[in-house]
């Protein structure tokens, strides 16, 4: 529950939520959507007090609320990024190398720099600023192994007062020496971080192994442990991103039948388990992540900024195994949602799995939260829940305004924002009942 009061308000216009899974299908299924031509949101301390036709809740609003006019623009729930590096922001966009160089040569000597507390904090301010300018509330992040690279993304996350997930980066091997934990002291401060942000205000916990090939069984054991006492904690990791990682996993654990099967022995694999990229799995491995309740972030921008492979959406489906979308940043190549829609439709069109704008916006929103145990919280514009909304402007830019003149259905404007839209097709981003980022302000 968010602890800040905030005035009373209401947002005027168009409005598009799911309430289920609109399924696969050029229409939505019967249900799914709520699309209100002319809607109003009544914002009450951060929360939705109540939805529906402007005209039908007017005659019951207080006399004088404040109401913000949105015509001509859409509200969606914030949109919600299952998989970021806060700490990569400054090293997207770095030249030419897939996974295990990319982090030897980019991404460990950058979050070196996050030993400084200064650097930090700066990175988590830029980073949210950012990713409230894309219409992001809502992210599982990985920090640094530096724990005040925690405390710095929580302090900046409670002040905006938004709902996120986070964790220090466990990692006692195969990394430089600024980046290495103690085995078990990489637990203790996990342990202190879980006390001082786990359930307060918005905050949650993820706990984060960086990767198999990062810890020592004994951190992973420990790790397990941790989990098993704490159920409501997240877990979040990478799984079979790339062929050299698979081969360099197999090595290291020669007793593990398979890359899965490492995080299976040592109690990884729940519920709340998210992990990233999962390309290269067989349908026996899939299953196995589904039979425990985990789930896989697809980060189509980055499996193909890197050229790890295409993440086969549909195989996963097939066996009832849920799966987010994510940035991935630095990876990933946009932090925007919208870009990651696009990326996911192109994998998909390589695979001959097109990906309607109805199934892209739904798991952007109630998707990636159910996927993340989050939707009692977020991912729908709906009575009760946090108000947290993005406002679109399908009119963003010149070329945006002409094609969605053109536009007959809804349908066909959400795919156009989905391909066409960036940072600036954000108009405004409310987390908590304040507005967070508003695209014109001076
Ligand atoms: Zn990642």
């Amino acid at each position: 529950m968010t602890a800040i009061s905030t005035p009373a308000r209401v947002l005027r216009g168009p409005l598009l939520s799911f309430a289920a899974d609109p399924g696969d299908g050029d229409t939505p299924a019967p249900g799914s959507v709520r699309h209100l031509e002319d809607g109003a949101v009544w914002m009450v301390n951060g929360h939705i007090h109540a939805v529906g036709d402007y005209v039908e809740l007017a005659p019951h609003l207080p006399a004088g609320i404040n109401v913000v006019d949105y015509s001509g623009k859409l509200m969606m729930p914030g949109f919600i990024d299952s998989h970021v590096h806060y700490s990569q922001l400054d090293i997207m966009a770095s030249y030419g190398r897939q996974l295990l160089d990319w982090l030897n040569d980019y991404t460990f000597p950058e979050e070196c720099r996050f030993a400084d507390r200064v650097h930090a904090d700066a990175v988590a301010e830029a980073f949210l600023d950012e990713t409230l300018r894309v219409g992001t509330t809502t992210a599982q992040v990985f920090c640094t192994s530096h724990p005040g690279s925690v405390d710095a993304f929580f302090s900046a996350a409670k002040r905006r007062g938004l709902r996120m997930l986070a964790g220090k980066v466990l990692m006692d091997r195969n990394a430089p020496d600024g980046l290495t934990d103690d085995t078990l002291g990489g637990l203790a401060d996990s342990e202190r971080l879980i006390g001082d942000w786990h359930g307060k205000d918005r905050l949650g916990y993820s706990l984060t192994p960086r990767f198999a090939p990062t810890s020592t069984r004994e951190q992973l054991e420990a790790t397990g442990a941790v989990l098993r006492n704490a159920p409501d904690l997240h877990l979040q990791t990478h799984l079979s991103e790339n062929e050299g990682e698979i081969a360099w996993v197999s090595e290291l654990f020669p007793e593990s039948r398979d890359y899965l099967d490492v995080y299976e022995r040592y109690g990884l694999v729940g519920p709340r388990s998210t992990f990233a990229h999962g390309i290269h799995l067989d349908q026996g491995m899939r299953q196995r992540l589904a039979d425990g309740g985990a789930s896989i972030a697809f980060c189509p921008t980055s499996n193909l900024f890197l050229g790890s492979g295409l993440f086969d959406r549909q195989a996963c489906h097939d066996v009832g195994l849920a799966t987010s979308l994510a940035s991935d940043v630095g990876g990933g190549t946009d932090l925007s949602g919208l870009a990651t829609l696009k990326g996911a439709y192109q994998v998909g069109q390589l695979l001959g799995q097109p990906l309607t704008a109805w199934q892209g916006f739904y798991r952007l929103t109630l998707g990636n939260a159910k996927t993340l145990h989050l939707d009692q919280h977020i991912g729908q514009i709906r009575e009760g829940g946090e108000a947290d909304i993005v406002v679109l402007d399908p009119q963003a830019t010149p070329l945006l305004a002409r094609r969605t003149a053109r536009c007959q259905t809804l349908a066909e404007t959400l795919f156009a924002l989905m391909m066409l839209g960036d940072d600036r097709s954000v108009y405004a981003t409310w987390a908590g009942g304040q507005r967070v980022h508003a695209r014109d302000a001076a």
